[in-house]
């Protein structure tokens, strides 16, 4: 099987944010005046660096989304996946596709309601967390400001791309993940 490990400070080998080949990494502090902290880890296989400050990726943004949940909606993980590639070009573009990536995700859940808004209530009131009610306001997929899906915001960026890819971990992991889990447990008790 292929490996998928998100690149994480000081580690020998994890999937490269540029290439994403699983490689190895030659790390390299460099010091100056002014970054002191800044470390670089060079990929073995296609040799570009990612940039760390204090122990954080910050170049390039690729490598800070996590890959997706194993348990999304294979239409969904396409979008997820898709908007993966281009937040560090197009953040906006990303975002546009997060819109759309979540509908489909509610499309797939088995919750009450006729329209996104209907369904995030519902899933509130069955005790969701309403912080995710709320992220999901505040990044525009829900509420009187809320965008269609697949349409570019001007006000969309990194923080609002970012916000979405968690969302969407987040519900997976929540509503399919878990449940999936308690089942597979339930399996084991001895049958009387
Ligand atoms: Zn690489």
């Amino acid at each position: 099987m292929l490996k998928n490990i998100t690149p994480k400070f000081k580690e020998e080998s994890f999937n490269c944010p540029h290439c994403q080949e699983f490689a190895n990494q030659r790390w390299k502090q460099i010091y100056s005046q002014q970054d002191p902290d800044t470390t670089y880890a060079f990929c073995q296989s296609c040799f570009k660096c990612s940039i760390w400050e204090n122990g954080e990726l910050i170049y390039p943004k690729i490598g800070i989304i996590p890959i997706p949940n194993e348990d999304m909606p294979m239409d969904v993980k396409k979008d997820y996946e898709e908007a993966r590639l281009i937040v560090n070009d197009s953040p906006r573009g990303a975002c546009a596709l997060l819109r759309l990536a979540v509908k489909k995700l509610f499309d797939n859940l088995n919750i009450d309601g006729n329209n996104l808004e209907a369904k995030i209530t519902n899933l509130v009131k069955e005790g969701f967390p309403t912080e995710v009610q709320k992220a999901l306001e505040s990044v525009k997929v829900i509420g009187f400001q809320s965008i269609h899906p697949g349409e570019m915001d001007l006000d969309d960026d990194d923080n609002t791309a970012t916000v979405l890819f968690g969302i969407l971990n987040f519900v997976v992991e929540e509503k399919i993940s878990r449940p999936k889990e308690i089942k597979d447990i339930y399996k084991l008790l001895p049958k009387k």
